[in-house]
């Protein structure tokens, strides 16, 4: 299994670093490839617009998707992002290391999706949850939080922890096809003891050893395609 970290934090010493490399040792220990892709120290761009591009549809109004498609027709992204896709297409585990902020994903792991994910290469019209084009591989989420697990409760003034990542989970991540491991969160990781994070490591290092183990559902049978980055979408569903 090859497995890619996606790792959306701006401090090395932060506990989302230690988070990313206790993965990172537990994956590669049980003899699989992992690459990590940091976002914040490659300087990844988050925003979307014409630089994404390496030739263009429409000179006179830029309309993001059909500029997409037109890049994944042409293998025309840009190298940041042609080269985050193809990380993206030889992974079977997608792992995705951040900090809860403001309710989200960090700006810079949303615009990695905006940009990465791009339409034609991560979802085609009619491709889409069990048909999308992500079937067969599994992601998982580790998340951080400065709230409390109580407060992320159905009765939490936060509100469930699954209904705020519902739209990690649900509108990306399944919407592409991938099954997504119940989420890992580490609660409160600031404010609890040094003890505490080092068992939530800990947890976190069975949690990806499992993911590891379980079996991967059932691939489509055109699947090889994805890893030819580009042009993939387009010759499954013409
Ligand atoms: P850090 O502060 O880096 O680390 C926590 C502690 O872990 C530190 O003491 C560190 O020294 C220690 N540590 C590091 N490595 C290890 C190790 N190997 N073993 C043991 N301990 C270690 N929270 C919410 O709940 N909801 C929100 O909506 C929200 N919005 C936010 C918006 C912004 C813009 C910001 C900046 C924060 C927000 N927060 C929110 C809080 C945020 O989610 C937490 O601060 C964050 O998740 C904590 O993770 P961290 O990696 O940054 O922790």
């Amino acid at each position: 299994m090859r497995a890619l970290i996606v790792h959306a934090h701006p401090e090395p010493t932060s506990f989302n670093a230690a988070l990313r490399d206790t993965a990172v040792g537990a994956i590669a220990a049980a003899g699989h490839e992992i690459e990590v892709s940091d976002l914040y120290a490659q300087d990844f761009e988050a925003r979307a617009g014409r630089h994404d591009f390496l030739s263009t549809a429409d000179p006179e109004r830029f309309h993001y998707q059909r500029e997409q498609e037109h890049a994944a027709r042409r293998r025309a992204f840009a190298p940041d992002i042609a080269r985050e896709q193809a990380s993206v297409a030889a992974a079977d585990l997608l792992i995705l290391q951040f900090p809860l902020w403001w309710g989200g994903p960090p700006a810079i792991l949303k615009g990695w999706f905006e940009r990465v994910m791009a339409y034609g290469f991560a979802y085609v019209d009619a491709r889409r949850f069990e048909s999308g084009l992500f079937r067969g591989r599994r992601a998982l989420l580790s998340v951080t939080t400065g709230g409390t697990q109580e407060r992320f409760s159905p009765a939490g003034v936060y509100g469930d922890i699954d209904a705020v990542l519902y739209p990690v989970r649900r509108l990306m991540l399944e919407y592409m096809g991938y099954e997504v491991a119940p989420p890992f969160v580490s609660y409160a990781a600031p404010r609890v003891s040094e003890e505490a994070r080092r068992a939530m490591l800990a947890q976190w290092a069975a949690t990806v050893r499992g993911a590891l183990a379980a079996p991967l559902p059932e691939r489509h049978a055109d699947d090889d395609a994805l890893a030819s980055v580009g042009t993939a979408a387009w010759t499954r569903t013409s």
